[in-house]
């Protein structure tokens, strides 16, 4: 099966000479359908900059990025965008709501930007506010939701039409338990219908609903689903998440 994400000896440096930060430093991971990973490590460890190499929102320094087996490399940048828009799901920390559109329209948007009929697409986007609990506020502005709220607005957009790669940033950050239980269900449903997640967290609760966890540390990626070496592996760096 080709997985629909594959990171092949990933590195990314930001900067060069004396201030280079060297973000990953050779990231192996592959990501099948119907999978989520959750990525965990301490705060600027490189998970954010995982994601959004992973999403071709911007290009590895060296190594290969290959989405359902096609290297991002290779594509042009209008066909990398095409790729994001329809395939890719992003659930970031910071929501980006447009302040100007109702939650319907926020979750619609994407899809008519992808050619969706206005009709279609805003049907879709009500069922999806449903799905979240938030057919009532369907109307409503970003700033008449509360932070709960339009987190879920935003997953939605993030899982609304045919998304394949689901990249999630912290997605609990502004909720309390309950809703970001319902966050990794609905992310967690996708999956069933055979998208691919890669949530980069510190809950432990959280990446509990993962198939997988890999820890990342110093922009090194361990994977803890390998069987350890042997019992010196469970002394390694990289094995206990931080907060
Ligand atoms: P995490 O998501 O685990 O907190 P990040 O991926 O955000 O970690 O950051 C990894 C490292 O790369 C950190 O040292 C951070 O300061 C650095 N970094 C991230 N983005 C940039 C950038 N755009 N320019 C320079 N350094 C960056």
């Amino acid at each position: 099966m080709t997985p629909v994400l594959e990171l092949r000896a990933v590195t990314k440096v930001y900067g060069s000479g004396a201030v280079a930060v060297h973000a990953l430093t050779g990231v192996d991971l592959s990501v099948n359908a119907g999978e989520m990973v959750a990525v965990m490590g301490p705060s600027g460890s490189g998970k954010s900059t995982l994601l959004t190499i992973a999403g071709s929102l911007e290009q590895p320094t060296t190594g290969d990025v290959l989405v359902e087996g096609t290297p991002l490399a290779g594509m042009s940048a209008a066909d990398r965008a095409r790729l994001r828009r329809r395939h890719v799901g992003f659930v970031f920390q910071d929501f980006n709501l447009l302040p100007g559109l109702t939650a319907t329209e926020n979750i619609s948007l994407p899809l008519e930007l992808d050619g969706v009929r206005a009709r279609a697409a805003t049907a879709a986007a009500r069922r999806a506010l449903d799905e979240l609990g938030l057919a009532d506020r369907a109307g409503a502005y970003p700033d008449e939701l509360s932070g709960g709220q339009r987190q879920r607005i935003a997953i939605g957009r993030a899982l609304v039409g045919e998304r394949r790669l689901l990249l999630a940033d912290e997605p609990s950050g502004a909720l309390d338990t309950q809703a970001g239980e319902s966050v990794m269900r609905l992310l967690r449903d996708a999956c069933k219908r055979g998208a691919a997640a890669v949530l980069a967290t510190h809950d432990a609760q959280l990446a509990a609903w993962a198939d997988r966890v890999v820890f990342v540390r110093d922009g090194v990626a361990v994977d803890q689903s390998r069987p350890p070496a042997g019992p010196e592996s469970l002394l390694a760096a990289g094995t206990e998440p931080s907060r």
